[in-house]
């Protein structure tokens, strides 16, 4: 690792944080409880958030390029410290945004990033659609085809997507499909559809066990024809990836590629988890300060400030492996033991032990909806899933250390 490491977020990033911070308190918390129960997208604080340039795509660049390295997971940290359900709604966006800012050609990433998010008056949301009923760990066993009709110069997409976020509420979805089921994961490609295109519809929306203000949904494609122009990337580019696949000729270095990208964005996953754990680890420190039974503190005992102890010592090694990951894919740094995987699997399951801790420190409260720790639960326990579940995490840590196909 360079000698110039560095995790100091610096000045500007820092009232970033606490801008955040400020919106996370006085906007997001209070809506969480309700927007759970109504298990609804939030419009009015998804607005309130385009208002203020916080859902935006200016706003995530902005974030991304910050020179600390550490701009985004700071401000994944702060918005799911407000609330996580919330919190994905918000950044839900940006899942599908990545996919055309990694894929597409400057035209396309023009034309179709405004239209993912709207306008502060008329918001939109994206969604980003991979996961099929039999594709989820294993991508590559993904069935969704997209054929390519000549004469019209169209893509005509079929299948069924399953778990997409914000899928069918979406304007803009990002598709992917299989233009030759043979070559596998190497025979993908993106499609962009856009709104309003026929035979795209939504499928069952499911309801969670968490992060329920966030819209998880099937997604139908039933002949859904899209222009030539929505293949991300272009067709010429596909066809010679499709050649050099055909060939069995790897582009050198292009499997480490495609794991830098997800190495890259884990972190980010890693930090919402983060801003969960602390969360929570606020809420039960409060409370163990004040809840007195024994005629003292609850906190008084040690068994219950060595939890706490725990709480944060963990919440803080995940931040840092976090913070590491991030500053390595900003500084171009190899992932030679999977650092972006380590810190997802080590943040999602420090969610998952600090928000259950916090649960048995607030005693019979905890079990309760009259505070937040039961939801903070809840919502945790998406982190072990989600962008990679925790074993598939330790799958990638296990080759990358072993050099091993381990599988
Ligand atoms: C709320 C929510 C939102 C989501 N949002 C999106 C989205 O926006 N877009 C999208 O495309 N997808 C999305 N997903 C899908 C998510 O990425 C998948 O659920 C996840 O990849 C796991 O796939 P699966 O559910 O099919 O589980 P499976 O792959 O069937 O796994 C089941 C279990 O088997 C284990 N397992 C599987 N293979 C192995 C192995 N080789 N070794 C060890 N253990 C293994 C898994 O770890 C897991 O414990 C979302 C899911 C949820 C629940």
């Amino acid at each position: 690792m360079s000698s110039t490491f560095s995790l100091d977020p610096g000045a500007d990033q820092l009232a970033v944080r606490d801008w955040l911070h400020g919106f996370a308190a006085d906007v997001i918390r209070p809506a969480a409880a309700e927007w759970d129960e109504r298990e609804e997208t939030p419009w009015p604080v998804i607005q309130e958030a385009a208002k203020l340039g916080i859902y935006s795509l200016d706003f995530y660049a902005q974030q991304y390029f910050d020179p600390s390295g550490v701009g985004i997971p700071i401000a994944m940290e702060e918005l799911f410290w407000g609330d996580a359900g919330i919190g994905l709604s918000i950044v839900g966006t940006t899942l599908a945004a990545v996919a055309v800012l990694a894929n597409g050609t400057d035209e396309q990433i023009g034309t179709w990033t405004p239209q993912m998010f709207g306008t502060p008056d008329d918001v939109k949301v994206a969604a980003f659609c991979s996961s099929e009923p039999d594709a989820g760990s294993d991508v590559s066993a993904l069935r969704t085809r997209a054929v390519y009709d000549q004469a019209k110069d169209e893509w005509v997409l079929n299948g069924t997507k399953t778990w997409a976020t914000n899928g069918g509420i979406a304007a803009v979805h990002v598709v992917v499909a299989t233009v030759d089921a043979e070559l596998g994961a190497r025979g993908h490609a993106s499609f962009v559809v856009p709104p309003g295109t026929p035979g795209l519809s939504q499928g069952q929306k499911f309801k969670k066990h968490g992060i329920r203000a966030s819209h998880t949904a099937e997604v139908v494609l039933d002949d859904v024809r899209v222009p030539g122009s929505c293949l991300l990337g272009g067709k010429e580019k596909l066809d010679e990836r499709l050649a050099r696949a055909r060939e069995g000729v790897r582009k050198s270095g292009k499997g480490n590629a495609a794991m830098a990208t997800f190495e890259a964005s884990r972190p980010a996953v890693g930090a919402q988890a983060i801003g969960i754990a602390r969360a929570a680890y606020e809420v039960a420190l409060d409370y163990a300060r004040t809840r007195e039974q024994f005629g003292r503190p609850i906190i008084d005992n040690q068994g219950v400030a060595f939890q706490l102890a725990d709480m944060k010592t963990r919440i803080d090694a995940a931040r840092l492996l976090v913070w590491r990951a991030s500053w390595m894919a900003a500084n171009n740094q190899p992932f030679t033991a999977a650092e972006g995987s380590m810190s997802k699997l080590y943040a999602g399951e420090t969610a998952k032990w600090v928000t259950a801790q916090a649960m048995q420190i607030l005693g019979g409260n905890g079990f309760t909806r009259e505070y937040p720790v039961e939801r903070m639960h809840r919502d945790s326990a998406i982190y072990s899933i989600f962008e990679g579940t925790s074993e598939i995490q330790r799958l990638v840590i296990a080759r990358a250390i072993s050099g091993m196909p381990i599988r």
